[in-house]
C-alpha cells in the first residue's frame, strides 16, 4: 500500500524548536503540502468537514505536530506495564477503531516531536523499577509504524530500548513499512506484533490499512531480523461462519510460519467491545456500518475510566476463548497465548 502523505499539516510553534519538528516542517513544505501554525495540538481549527463523514475523512488526512507535555504514564494491562505515545491515531479507517472513545471527534494523526524528553520519562520509570524489567506499549494511542517513513521515531525508540537492560518495548501495527527498522539495534528488547483478522473483518471494517499479505510479509522480515514476534487477533467477532473464517486465518498463518523462525511467537486475543460514546461516533461516520453493536446482546462492564464497555456475554466469551485456545494449541504448539480479554 502507498505510504501516508497528509493533505495538510498543523504545527504547534514549540514543535519547530525540536529537530524532528523542523525536519517534518521542511519535508512537508518542500512537497507543497499546506502547513499552518496551531496554538495547541489539542485544539486544531481549520480541518474541513461539513458532515461527520467528511470531517472524519479529512481529519485522517491531517497531520498535527506537537510537543508531548504530560509525561506521566498510564498503566497498560494486560499488554504491558505502561503505555506511552509517539503518535495518536493513524491514517487507517477501521470502523471499530478502539480509539473512537478517547479521540472522539479528534481522529487526526498527531506526531510528538520531543523524543528526548519522552525517552527521559521512560528512563525514569525503568530506573525506579529496576532490577525488575519494565515493559512499555507504544501503540495503544495510535499506530506509529503508519508514519514511520515521516518520523523515524520508532527506529530511535527501538534503539533506545536496545540499550536498556531493564526496559522492554512492545509495538503493534496494522501497517507494513518495516524496512527502516530491520537494522535497528533491538537486541531482542522490542517485541513486534502484527494485528490480524479474518478476511471478512479486514475487508469489511479495516479500510486504508495494509492488506493481510503485506502484514505477513512485514512479519517475515521482522522475524528474519531477529525480533521477538507476536500476533494480536483483534477484535474477535462472533458472526456467521466465524469459525470457518478464523480457522482459515490460522491455517494460512501456520503455512506462512513454516519458513520463518522468530525467536519467540505469541498470540494476544481481544474480543470486540464498544462504548456508548464510540457507538454514537461510529454511526455518525459510518451510517451503513455492518458492525454489530446491539447493547441487548452484550454485557455491560464498567471500566476504570468511569465508562462502561459492552462485551459479549460470558458464555460467548468462553466459546471464543476455548475455540481459539484449542486451535492455536493445535497449529502453533510452541506459541504462547499471552492473554484473552
Ligand atoms: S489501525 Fe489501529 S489506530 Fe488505526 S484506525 Fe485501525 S484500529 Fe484505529
Amino acid at each position: 500500500m502507498e505510504l501516508f502523505m497528509p493533505s495538510r499539516a498543523f504545527f504547534e510553534p514549540g514543535a519547530l524548536e525540536y529537530p524532528l519538528g523542523r525536519k517534518l516542517y521542511d519535508q512537508l513544505t518542500a512537497r507543497g503540502i499546506p502547513v499552518r501554525i496551531t496554538p495547541s495540538h489539542n485544539r486544531v481549527h481549520g480541518i474541513p468537514g461539513e458532515t461527520p463523514q467528511i470531517a472524519y475523512r479529512e481529519a485522517k488526512r491531517t497531520l498535527v505536530v506537537g510537543v508531548k507535555k504530560i509525561l506521566k504514564l498510564d498503566s497498560c494491562r494486560p499488554s504491558a506495564d505502561y503505555e506511552f505515545a509517539l503518535v495518536t491515531s493513524c491514517p487507517g479507517g477501521c470502523q471499530y477503531c478502539y480509539l473512537a472513545t478517547t479521540l472522539g471527534r479528534k481522529p487526526y494523526v498527531r506526531i510528538y516531536v520531543n523524543l528526548d524528553e519522552i525517552f527521559a520519562a521512560l528512563q525514569k520509570y525503568i530506573d525506579q523499577n529496576r532490577p525488575a524489567i519494565t515493559s512499555f506499549e507504544a501503540a495503544s494511542t495510535g499506530d506509529p509504524l503508519a508514519v514511520e517513513h515521516l518520523t523515524g521515531s520508532l527506529r530511535k525508540t527501538i534503539d533506545f530500548f536496545g540499550e536498556q537492560e531493564y526496559g522492554r518495548l512492545r509495538v503493534v501495527t496494522k501497517f507494513a513499512n518495516v524496512d527502516g527498522l530491520l537494522a535497528a539495534e533491538h537486541r531482542g528488547h522490542t517485541k513486534f506484533r502484527f494485528s490480524i483478522n479474518s478476511a471478512y473483518v479486514i475487508n469489511t471494517f479495516e479500510a486504508k490499512t495494509a492488506p493481510l499479505a503485506e502484514r505477513l510479509a512485514a512479519a517475515g522480515k521482522m522475524a528474519a531480523a531477529g525480533y521477538p514476534l507476536g500476533f494480536i487477533i483483534a477484535p474477535l467477532f462472533l458472526y456467521e461462519h466465524w469459525q470457518a473464517d478464523y480457522r482459515q486465518l490460522l491455517e494460512d498463518l501456520a503455512v506462512w510460519l513454516r519458513p520463518h523462525h522468530p525467536p519467540s511467537l505469541s498470540f494476544e486475543l481481544i474480543s470486540h467491545r464498544f462504548t456508548a460514546r464510540a457507538k454514537k461516533i461510529i454511526l455518525e461516520r459510518f451510517p451503513q456500518t455492518k458492525l454489530e453493536m446491539n447493547e441487548a446482546k452484550r454485557k455491560l462492564k464498567w471500566g476504570k475510566y468511569g465508562y462502561g464497555k459492552y462485551l459479549y456475554p460470558p458464555t460467548q466469551l468462553e466459546t471464543l476463548k476455548s475455540w481459539f485456545t484449542q486451535e492455536i494449541g493445535r497449529l502453533f504448539p510452541q506459541a504462547e497465548i499471552e492473554y484473552f480479554t
